[in-house]
């Protein structure tokens, strides 16, 4: 078991209380480590880190091709650290190791790509009906608060991180205290490489006193946040009651992925279970509500079903696991409350609904993925982010009802459309209202491209062009190139 501190000023320390939380493997409910458990106290400290690295302009100052630089060796040393890295990952937040494996590859591709970018930060020159030579240029907007969640722990460092100090940024970021181990080891890589005291600060603690204290900070000039909807409205408000610091918000998703008729059926089936139970349903993208097209409903479920028992359960770590246990016993019970609630809505439970069986299970949060039919729009189950491996599935009848079933929620994060009819994906995909789609896939997600969502699924976009202007402040200059005296008087 290792004793992990946190990452403040260019230090590792504990929290100013001593206190330390225990980090459990999920999947065993073995300690793996410990963190310091910080109070508002300790993220004041690492504000005030930030405040003078960004004031004394340590990162802002240097120049793009130091900063690109720097975020190429980050990505290095995530590539060279990979396996540890993803076992780690695994150990705490009890993925497979594949997609731990994937997380890991994806981060350090998400620096290279900032890396590339922090170049190619240009501002424009304008032409104004005077003799002016006026630009546009771009800055860093200061120090940006990141709270991140459990589910993609250092996949979501990554997308927080990278682009904000390639805009030249200093940044305080917080783990969720369930998931920390990952970002307190990114940590590690970034002390090695010697970024200036202050730039990046880690630090480890509950989200309802360390994370309030982002949020509330005068000092704080941005925070970017991912979690639920509930947590981002809480944000938003302590955000613009204390100093209107800028929000960017990705939250949840209660996303519908349609199958029509017309849909290659195979690759739809594996679609729609892997779009449910990838990274056992705790993706936020999460294809939780399945809408299939009436002729072919059963034939459907049915080859779900077949297919249901190559999602083998176990610790991530096990060779052939392709599905590990929930984060928490308090998030299983969550998980489980929702599964009752389906059953009592009167939806049609078809698979799973229980907890595995078996010694390898006992001390895990593990449940089997669960599926309902004869879901109806209206149930709390096909309305509500459950958040686990429970997925929803809905007939409809017509292509204008399965659009607005789509749409018919608060949410608006991401779709998924399976039909072979090029001209009916353009237009079904056109009037989604969701901020990521896919057509004849689900899940896949690329650097290059804008993540984020409609409606209560947040605004702002992270990755892409879109991410790295979220860490932007836009300024003109007007230069007057005319001698002549002003004649206001
Ligand atoms: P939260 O939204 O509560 O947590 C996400 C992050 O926010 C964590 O770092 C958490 O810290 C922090 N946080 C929590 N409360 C506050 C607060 N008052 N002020 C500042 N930061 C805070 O998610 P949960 O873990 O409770 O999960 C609840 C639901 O949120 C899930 O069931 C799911 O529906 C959704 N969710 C969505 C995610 C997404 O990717 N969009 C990711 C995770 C959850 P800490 O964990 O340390 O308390």
């Amino acid at each position: 078991m290792q004793n992990y501190q946190m990452y403040i000023n260019g230090q590792f320390v504990s929290s100013v209380s001593k206190k330390t939380r225990e980090i459990l493997d999920p999947a065993s409910g073995e300690k793996v480590a410990t963190v310091p458990e910080s109070n508002a106290q300790d993220m004041q400290l690492a504000i005030s880190a930030a405040r003078v690295a960004f004031d004394k302009g340590l990162w802002r100052k240097t120049t793009a091709a130091d900063r690109a630089s720097f975020l190429f060796k980050i990505a290095q040393a995530i590539r060279l650290n990979a396996k540890m890295l993803a076992e780690l990952e695994v150990k705490n937040c009890g993925k497979p190791l594949s997609e731990a494996e994937f997380d890991v590859a994806d981060a350090a591709g998400c620096f290279e790509y900032y890396a590339g970018l922090a170049t190619k930060i240009h501002g424009e020159t304008v032409q104004v009906p005077a003799n002016f030579m006026s630009m546009v240029v771009r800055e860093p907007i200061g120090v940006c608060a990141q709270i991140i969640p459990w589910n993609f722990p250092l996949l979501m460092a990554a997308w927080k991180l990278a682009p904000a100090l390639a805009a030249g940024n200093v940044c305080v970021l917080k783990p969720s205290e369930l998931t920390p181990l990952t970002a307190l080891e990114l940590a590690k890589i970034i002390h090695q490489l010697e970024l200036p005291a202050g730039v990046v600060n880690i630090v480890t603690g509950p989200g309802a006193e360390a994370g309030e204290e982002l949020a509330i900070n005068t000092n704080v000039d941005k925070i970017a946040f991912t979690g639920g909807t509930l947590t981002g409205k809480k944000i938003a408000t302590m955000a613009a009651n204390s100093n209107l610091k800028r929000v960017s918000l990705e939250l949840g998703g209660k996303n519908p992925n349609i199958v029509f008729a017309d849909a290659d059926f195979d690759a739809a089936v594996d679609g729609a279970l892997f779009g449910a139970f990838a990274n056992q349903g705790e993706v936020c993208s999460a294809g939780s509500r399945l809408l299939v097209e009436e002729s072919i409903h059963d034939k459907f479920v049915e080859a779900m079903l077949k297919k249901i028992p190559n999602i083998k359960l176990g610790h991530g770590l096990k060779t052939g696991t392709k599905m590990g246990p929930l984060v928490s016993s308090a998030h299983r019970d969550k998980v489980e409350a929702y599964i009752q609630i389906g059953i009592s809505e009167g939806a049609k439970l078809v698979c799973g609904g229980k907890r595995p069986e078996g010694e390898e299970f006992k001390n895990g949060n593990f449940v089997e993925p669960t599926i309902f039919t004869n879901v109806t729009p209206q149930m709390r189950i096909a309305r509500e982010e459950i958040f686990g491996p429970v997925l929803s599935v809905i007939k409809f009848k017509t292509e204008e009802e399965a659009v607005q079933i789509a749409n018919d929620t608060i949410y608006g994060l991401a779709a998924g459309v399976w039909t072979q009819n090029v001209t009916r994906a353009t237009r079904v995909v056109g009037q989604i209202r969701a901020g990521i789609t896919w057509v004849n896939h689900y899940h896949p997600t690329f650097n290059e491209l804008p993540w984020g969502g409609y409606k209560q699924s947040g605004h702002g976009r992270e990755l892409g062009m879109y991410g790295i202007e979220e860490y932007l402040e836009t300024k003109q200059i007007n230069i007057n190139l005319d001698t002549t005296p002003i004649a206001w008087y």
